[in-house]
């Protein structure tokens, strides 16, 4: 089989861990599969780039030299533990040093610039990945394998959508087979750096945080592979987050519906992007613990054997519930498309709306971040309604979560939201919104931020 194995960041956090995570490759290319390697930076570090880049702009050069010389030390520490050859280990000590080195003339330019723009924070936020992949290329050759480091500049072309790329999957497709197909023919694995992608014009993009996830399932479609392995820090898929609910379970299989909708609406284990671009050719995707791999896992298929209803508990957190209001806005038409156009001008996406029935109020949900920006949008746009007291206020309630109860036919089966509406109310826990005709796998609500975590046990407990 032609596997793609994603390792996230916590599964290469020190050199021990690279080590295994090389050794677990190289198990399964023992067992005959052709294996492409895709690897997230290691944990804590593409933060730590993005602070340093931060900070440089900020005007603090001592908060980005400080930033640099712990990245040092992570991957010379990494490189130590992982790599035993010596001759390989000087190489690679210089190759880390050299790329350091470039990391801090970056931010020296930003440093003197104060200006931090989105392209310029992608090029630094890919050397998280650009550090980590020589090391376990190596490390992997030590375990008998031959490993080949690449980038994934190389193989994924996307648009110019800067922290946020997307790939342009015919010349990924193209650039992909065209660099690695030969490898795989000649028995090497090649080392992908997950995240990142170069536009057609080579300046490396990024594919949003937590995107090594997506990079693994873009070259599964590339690739045409038989399959794609996503190796984590939990037992799979879970029905909660288990740093929230310890009792959660592992969920055995998940359609491809499903795992996207619980990745929309918060669960990390998988970016949001993940999914489509295996989901149309039904490639599966299984979602392993590095630290247990004995375990099954979760598998994502077209047409999972569970068949349970609730699937799993998610939240989106530090959002903002936005609300319109007024006496005069009833029977007044257009005003829902005067907020949203108002928002939407601004760039700020919504996540979730409702409207009391009474139409005196218009409620939604977007990123506590972009509150600010969405308030004086809707306090210009409805000056005049303003004035005439037909909107008496515009205000917002942050922080705020959403949860969402995810699982196919939720809305096919009666009674589920009177269930959850009885698990909040038996624990006191007050619903600020709910979603009206949200997708039909979901069903979400908005509590406050101090209520997110009892919610989501209270409603686990009450469905799983
Ligand atoms: P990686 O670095 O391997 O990509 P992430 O930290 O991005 O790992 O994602 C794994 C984490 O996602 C887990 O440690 C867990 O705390 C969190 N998580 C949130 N929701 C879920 C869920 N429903 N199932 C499993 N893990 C979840
Ligand atoms: N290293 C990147 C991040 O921290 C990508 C990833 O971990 O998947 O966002
Ligand atoms: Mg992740």
């Amino acid at each position: 089989m032609r596997i793609i194995m994603k390792f996230g960041g916590t599964s290469v956090g020190d050199g021990q861990r690279i080590k295994r995570a090389a050794e677990l490759v190289q198990s399964h290319a023992a067992q005959g599969h052709a294996i492409i390697v895709a690897v997230s930076a290691m944990s804590g570090v593409t933060d730590a780039l993005i602070n340093a880049a931060q900070r440089a702009a900020q005007g603090d050069g001592q908060g980005y030299l400080a930033g640099t010389r712990t990245l040092i030390e992570i991957h010379l520490g990494a490189l130590q533990d992982a790599v035993n050859d010596s001759a390989a280990r000087a190489a690679l000590r210089e190759q880390i040093e050299r790329r350091l080195d470039g990391l801090l003339d970056l931010c020296a330019s930003i440093h003197v610039l104060g200006e931090l723009t989105p392209r310029a924070l992608d090029t630094i936020a890919s050397f998280g990945e650009r550090l980590v992949v020589p090391i376990f290329a190596q490390s992997l050759r030590e375990c008998g394998a031959r490993a080949e480091p690449i980038e994934a500049t190389e193989l994924i072309v996307t648009d110019d959508m800067f922290t946020q790329a997307d790939p342009l999957l015919d010349a990924t497709r193209e650039k992909s087979r065209a660099r690695l197909v030969p490898l795989l023919d000649a028995g090497v694995i090649p080392v992908v750096t997950g995240f990142i992608g170069a536009t057609r014009q080579g300046i490396i993009t990024t594919l949003g945080r937590g995107g090594s996830d997506y990079t693994a399932t873009i070259l599964g479609d590339a690739l045409d592979a038989d399959q794609v392995w996503i190796w984590t820090d939990v037992n799979g898929v879970m029905t909660a987050d288990p740093r929230v609910v310890p009792t959660a379970q592992t969920i055995d299989e998940i359609s491809y519906a499903e795992a996207a909708e619980l990745s929309y609406f918060g669960a990390k284990v998988i970016h949001p992007k993940t999914i489509a671009p295996v989901a149309a050719r039904e490639i599966p995707v299984r979602i392993l613990n590095t630290f247990n791999p004995s375990h099954p896992g979760t598998r994502i298929v077209r047409a999972p054997n569970d068949r349970r209803t609730v699937k799993a508990i998610t939240t989106i957190r530090q959002q903002s519930l936005v609300t319109v209001e007024g006496r005069g806005m009833q029977g007044v038409p257009g005003v829902a498309a005067k907020v949203f156009s108002a928002v939407a001008r601004e760039g700020i996406s919504v996540l979730m709306i409702s409207q009391s029935s009474s139409e005196q109020n218009i409620c939604f949900v977007i990123e506590a971040k972009a509150t600010p920006r969405a308030i004086a949008a809707l306090e210009k746009e409805f000056e005049l309604e303003r004035l005439r007291h037909n909107i008496d206020r515009i205000g917002a309630q942050e922080p705020v979560v959403i949860v969402a109860v995810v699982g196919a036919g939720l809305k096919n089966t009666p009674g589920i939201a009177a269930k959850v509406f009885g698990a909040l109310g038996e624990r006191g826990l007050n619903i600020l919104s709910i979603a009206q005709g949200s997708s039909e796998y979901n069903l979400s609500l908005v509590v406050a931020e101090s209520d997110a975590d009892n919610a989501v046990r209270a409603i686990h407990e009450k469905f799983l």
